[in-house]
């Protein structure tokens, strides 16, 4: 874990101040330094990729999981020094372990004390089923059809209620995470986008933001456990929990280099990559939103899941 023992604890100087040190994860820091070293990297990283901009209408997508509340937290307290509004969206995505009356609970409290204004989001009822469900009947992959469902509304939703921005927690890990598994599946324009900020390329898509892009997940759960912020984790999708082969490998690198996936995504930030793949986005026939088909995948899984319903 990130907290380091109490008999370490005597010897570790925080690399700041040389107090004891309390975390160390690829430094020692005491508790004030560490906050405050954290919260920099990412104004710092905000301030080099103009993530934001003055007047800016940010819409965080906050599951109640350490990440995107830490992401949430920071944003917050950078609103009046940057100049922009903040929202925050926790979708209840049908699927009881990930979302539950205590996510909700534990999101909205956050905002309260932060006056930051919240939206819910239903999924089930724009479904007409818990997703679930919805993929038991459509023989659809639980987590890629959750993600894909969450990725419409994050986008549908900001845009309707007049956000131009989408701010996720997405760290270092995710990053290399999805780095390794689009190269391998040769996916270059997905990788290309996988940068800081993706900038719409649609008049209905809004720009993305991943303001954690260079933190790791440990130093996101040290960021809320020293601040004592409530969390609620998906017990599906827990960092500790998940057994993808891909966190296999990449737990196995952290063993032998504690900076690698932080140096990997610093250099993934400055690379050009590019690919000669366009996919063309038009508007689904059906719901409007952007779509590289006739009918976007969305409406596609609604329409199946109807359909076999009423035929049973
Ligand atoms: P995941 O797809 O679970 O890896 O989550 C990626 C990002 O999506 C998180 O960092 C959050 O910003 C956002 N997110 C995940 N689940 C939810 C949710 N239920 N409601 C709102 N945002 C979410
Ligand atoms: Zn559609």
């Amino acid at each position: 874990m990130t907290e380091i023992s109490q008999q370490e604890n005597k010897k570790t100087k925080c690399i700041a101040c040389k107090k004891p040190a309390i975390v160390n994860i690829m430094n020692p820091f005491c508790k004030e330094c560490f906050i405050k070293h954290y919260e920099r990297r990412v104004e710092n990283l905000i301030k080099r990729h103009k993530l934001v901009r003055k007047g800016d209408k940010i819409l965080v997508a906050v599951s109640g999981g350490k990440d995107s509340l830490s992401c949430a937290n920071v944003l917050s307290k950078l609103r009046e020094k940057f100049d922009f509004e903040l929202g925050v969206l926790h979708i209840d995505v049908g699927i009881p372990e990930c979302t539950n009356e205590r996510t909700l609970n534990v999101v909205e409290g956050f905002c309260r004390e932060r006056d930051i204004t919240f939206h819910f989001y239903d999924l089930s009822g724009f479904l007409g089923g818990t997703t679930a469900e919805v993929a038991k009947v459509t023989r659809r992959p639980l987590c890629s059809l959750c993600g894909m469902l969450k990725r419409y509304v994050f986008n549908r939703f900001a845009r309707e209620n007049g956000y131009n921005k989408i701010a996720t927690g997405h760290c270092a890990d995710d990053v290399t995470r999805f780095f390794f598994k689009n190269w391998i599946s040769r996916d270059f324009l997905w990788i290309s986008k996988l940068k800081p900020i993706t900038v719409s390329d649609h008049p209905k898509v809004v720009t993305r933001i991943r303001p954690l892009y260079e933190m790791l997940e440990a130093e996101n759960l040290a960021y809320i456990q020293i601040q004592q912020i409530p969390i609620a984790g998906c017990s599906r999708c827990s960092y500790f929990l998940r057994r993808d082969k891909w966190f296999d490998i990449l737990r196995l690198i952290d063993e032998h280099k504690k900076d690698f996936k932080f140096n990997f995504v610093k250099a993934l930030e400055v690379a050009e990559i590019s690919s000669k793949e366009k996919r063309d986005f038009g508007e689904c026939a059906n719901c409007g939103e952007p779509t590289d088909g006739d009918v976007c995948a969305v409406c596609r899984v609604k329409e199946r899941y109807n359909r076999i319903k009423l035929s049973v």
